[in-house]
């Protein structure tokens, strides 16, 4: 047992009990069979256990500057040089004290107090010591280098395109540690250093503002011009210095911006600007290290993305480029359009006659191609003869590197705790609502009339999808119940299961539930969620069954029973039908893999193609329940690389041989992309690290931990976007569910690893991460009426707080079996979101908007949904004529999108540019 093992499990009895969370429940697995968390099996294995409380987890916030003076004089192997940055001495005071602790669990850092080249001089106590390369110990200033050198992994991947030291530096790693502990021990994560603690002041103040904001707003409407004078009024321009800071303002923006100018003429809106030398309140010194901290964070996020084939922030990237040498990589296999869409064409985009299901024939397939696959330390390995035993075939095929993947991870994890970074995001954020707030307050009319002047489109006949929502919950309970009845008229007698050997129908089974069909209502179902579910999961699990019968359950919502599914593919393609028949919803239906065997995509995709479900409202997710610990404790697996084989080497059998697998071939071109999925409350009793165990040696009961998971899956997928684009297929996408609950590392993994994310509830509590999300717009697929449920009321939702700002969420139901009442369930999130948060019409079309933008339909697709060239960015990429989105909207949130990236790239140059005066400013020695 590791040193770092045997510290977690001292602390496990103080963890809260494991709490179950819902969606997968929809999977078909019970939660009640989890081990649980006794004190007893995790008593401490060491007699040092009781120690380590003192020396590793109290940590000091605070330190005086006689303390600060100490610390900088004696110079111990953990406080960096000279450096004096308030984070530092903030998160880092009591380091010296743990020292002598930690022997066996990572190398020491070397720490080298030598300057390797002069920085900014004098200007900031930031960059005093140039501080040593957590990587690299020979100390050259390119920064990520890993020593291996594994085939399939690019150059590109091993260097940021920019020298970016921090005040951090040389720290990450600890800094992770002790964060990745507490998140161990901090169950309800109150104390977490990178969150503002619930009961603040910051969070009732901020409250109380948002209270009285959305009164004003709501006043506003009553009396617009009262108001918009006074606004004007506050903004005039009344002296000649501003006058002409002004002209300068709007001369600068013309060179960075020419063709945005452009397109101003034709674009007259009211604009808020922020005049003066430190436009966004803090000194210059802060600024610098938060962009640092931020623009690092991008680079690494643009690294994976690349890496995996999925795609990068147009705007974010072409700002990165102007800092590095080199081209970002992602998005460099931008999927064009064979035949360009006429701008004036159909709303509706043209299907195929044939159903993609009709021919499943192997003669017709993609040709073997002879390759072979296997498995090694948790990731496919692809090589060009089937036998495998010859290390010379593989296949050069990109793949990432589980070290430096890790020292991503620590960097992050660093920087989202940096005070002075924390305090900088949350004040651009808050900037970001109240430049909204004046948007709205000076646009709202020229934003309606735009809207009104499109003929025919308003927010009905615009195109949504539901970004999250699982197959086997998408029906309402009516819907179901409706269905269960009429199975119960129609077929009586068709045996439907087999228990102990012996044939059972649906009768025999409700007879043995004493129940007939006149008895069913939708409260004797009782698969609602109701208040006694908040925060109960337990509760709220029970709910996945009809009638609290699980029978029903495996015989209804199943697709791998003894009918192969039938009733379950039936109420799908109802549900399907009702999509079309609304013509403008579509959903994202995720379908479960579980990884117990080997043969689960065979007949998940045989289910498909024998019932035909599809449609072309629907697209499908495949989800990954975390079950790990629950499969092994049923000796179902042996270690974690058995369920990541029987997940992925399916898929790559497949994509290499497709007439082995016609039906799964047929599917996979319908599938987008992996979701990963659990109760993200549950404790987690590892910490993901360089050291953790590869897969083939966790072999343990317990769970591996949420970034284990998800690093895996990327990893694997990663390989396998590669193979298919080689063979011309379609590519898949990570998009788990993350940040509903749990600790906030979770949305680190997120941000490095996936194309976007559902939920994201506790990027609120985390202003580095929440400004990330909106400088990359990574979408975020939001279900505020299952949240209402399980684990956030309804007011208390981030949603009108995350829209505000310009990140990129959309509205998705989740489960409307549960939640909802109507048989359009995505109405009904958008009726009761738009009611209850006073969103406009605008707002609404936004949304829908970004659902679109954030889904995994295709480029071709889109095109037709938003407009031909939506691909472009700002108004080009816009038609309103199609998604009844005003101009000034789209216009707005580029711009301001743009000027935070600005801020952010101007403060790396303009202290490059400083950084070389000084060079030459330094004086010359006078000899004597
Ligand atoms: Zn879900």
């Amino acid at each position: 047992m590791s040193w770092l093992q045997r510290r977690v499990y001292a602390w496990a009895p103080l963890l809260g009990a494991a709490s179950r969370r819902s969606c997968l429940q929809s999977l078909g697995l019970d939660r009640s069979v989890l081990p649980a968390v006794s004190p007893q099996s995790r008593a401490p294995l060491s007699a040092s256990g009781g120690n380590l409380r003192g020396s590793y987890f109290i940590l000091g916030w605070s330190i005086d500057s006689r303390q600060r003076a100490a610390a900088a004089a004696v110079p111990t192997s953990y406080s960096s040089s000279s450096s004096s940055s308030p984070c530092c001495c903030r998160h880092f005071s009591s380091q010296s004290s743990r020292s002598s602790g930690r022997d066996k669990m990572s190398d020491p850092i070397p720490i080298t107090g030598k300057k390797l080249r002069p920085r900014l001089q004098g200007r900031s106590s930031l960059q005093n010591a140039e501080p040593p390369d957590v990587h690299n110990k020979t100390g050259t200033l390119k920064q990520i280098h890993c020593s291996q050198s594994l085939p399939g992994t690019p150059l590109s991947l091993k260097s940021f395109p920019i020298h970016l030291p921090t005040s951090m530096d040389g720290k990450y790693k600890e800094i992770a540690e002790e964060l990745f502990t507490r998140s161990l021990t901090e169950s309800d994560m109150r104390t977490a250093p990178y969150e503002f603690p619930e009961e603040s002041p910051i969070e009732q103040l901020e409250e109380r503002r948002q209270r009285l904001e959305r009164q004003i707003s709501q006043d506003v409407r009553l009396e617009p011009e009262i108001l918009l004078r006074a606004k004007q009024d506050f903004m005039k321009i009344d002296s000649a210095t501003d006058l002409q800071h002004y002209k300068d303002q709007i001369d600068a923006t013309t060179e960075k911006y020419p063709e945005e100018k452009e397109n101003e003429i034709e674009q007259e809106f009211q604009r808020v600007r922020i005049f003066g030398e430190e436009k966004c309140g803090v000194p210059f010194t802060d600024l610098l290290d938060a962009a640092k901290c931020v623009v690092k964070s991008l680079f690494v996020r643009e690294k994976y993305m690349a890496l995996s084939l999925q795609s990068f922030g147009k705007t974010t990237k072409r700002f990165l480029e102007q800092l590095g040498d080199r081209q970002c990589q992602a998005n460099m296999h931008d999927e064009t359009l064979e035949a360009p869409i006429s701008p004036d064409t159909t709303i509706h985009s043209p299907f195929a006659e044939e159903h993609p299901y009709e021919n499943c024939d192997p003669s017709i397939m993609p040709e073997d191609t002879g390759f072979g696959c296997k498995m090694i330390d948790g990731v496919t390995h692809v090589y060009s003869e089937s036998n495998i035993m010859d290390k010379t075939t593989e296949l050069n095929l990109p793949r990432p590197d589980l070290q430096e993947f890790t020292a991503d991870m620590n960097v992050l994890m660093a920087l989202i705790i940096n005070g002075p970074v924390k305090s900088f995001c949350y004040r651009r954020l808050q900037y970001l609502s109240s430049k909204f707030q004046m948007h709205v307050l000076l646009n709202e009319m020229k934003e309606l009339a735009a809207q009104k002047k499109v003929p025919h489109r308003d927010f009905y006949n615009i195109r949504k999808v539901d970004t999250h929502i699982h197959a086997s919950s998408c029906m309402n309970q009516k819907h179901l119940l409706r269905f269960i009845k009429r199975s119960m008229k129609k077929n009586p007698d068709e045996i439907i299961h087999v228990e102990n050997g012996k044939g059972q129908t649906l009768k025999d089974v409700f007879e043995s539930m004493n129940l007939t069909a006149y008895d069913l209502s939708v409260d004797t179902l009782d698969m609602h969620a109701d208040r006694n579910t908040f925060h109960r999961f337990d509760k709220f699990n029970a709910k996945y069954n009809p009638i609290g019968e699980s029978i029903l359950r495996e015989i209804f919502i199943k697709t791998d029973n003894y009918i192969e599914g039938k009733y379950f593919g039936h109420i799908i393609k109802e549900v399907m039908e009702d999509l079309e028949e609304s013509k403008y919803q579509n959903a994202e239906l995720r379908l479960s893999i579980y990884g117990r065997s080997r043969d689960e995509w065979d007949r998940l995709a045989k289910w498909a193609v024998k019932h035909k479900v599809y449609s072309n409202n629907v697209c499908w997710l495949v989800q990954v329940p975390r079950l790990f610990d629950v499969f092994r404790t049923k000796k179902q697996l042996n270690n974690f690389q058995d369920m990541l084989e029987n997940i992925f080497i399916p898929v790559f059998e497949a994509t290499i041989n497709p007439r082995n697998h016609p039906e799964l071939h047929l599917f996979l071109q319908h599938v987008v992309g992996f979701d990963s999925v659990d109760d993200e409350s549950k404790p987690e009793h590892h910490i993901f690290n360089a050291d953790s165990p590869l897969p083939v040696n966790w072999t343990e009961d317990d769970n591996p931990p949420y970034a284990y998971y998800l690093y895996y899956m990327y990893a694997n997928m990663t390989v396998l976007n590669h193979l298919r684009k080689k063979r011309g297929f379609n590519t898949f996408v990570l998009r788990p569910h993350c940040g509903e609950a749990g600790p906030i590392h979770h949305l680190i993994s997120g941000f490095m690893l996936s194309q976007n994310i559902s939920h994201g509830l506790l990027l609120r509590k985390a202003p580095v991460l929440q400004y990330l999300y909106y400088l990359d717009q990574i979408g975020i697929a939001m279900s505020p009426l299952s949240n209402n449920s399980l684990f956030l009321s309804y007011h208390r939702n981030p949603l009108p707080e995350y829209l505000s700002r310009g990140l990129m969420v959309s509205l998705s139901t989740d489960d409307p079996l549960q939640f909802h009442f109507t048989k359009e369930p995505l109405m009904e999130e958008y009726s009761i979101a738009a009611q209850v948060w006073k969103l406009s019409s605008c707002d609404m079309c936004e949304l829908a908007r970004n659902s679109v933008l954030m889904s995994g339909f295709s480029y071709k697709v889109k095109g037709y949904w938003l407009g031909p060239h939506y691909q472009k960015e700002s108004i080009e990429g816009n038609d309103i004529r199609r998604t009844n989105v005003p101009d000034i909207r789209v216009a707005y949130r580029h711009e301001t999108l743009c000027e935070e990236l600005n801020l952010i790239t101007q403060a790396l140059i303009t202290a490059e540019q400083l950084e070389n005066d000084s060079i030459n400013m330094t004086p010359v020695s006078e000899s004597r």
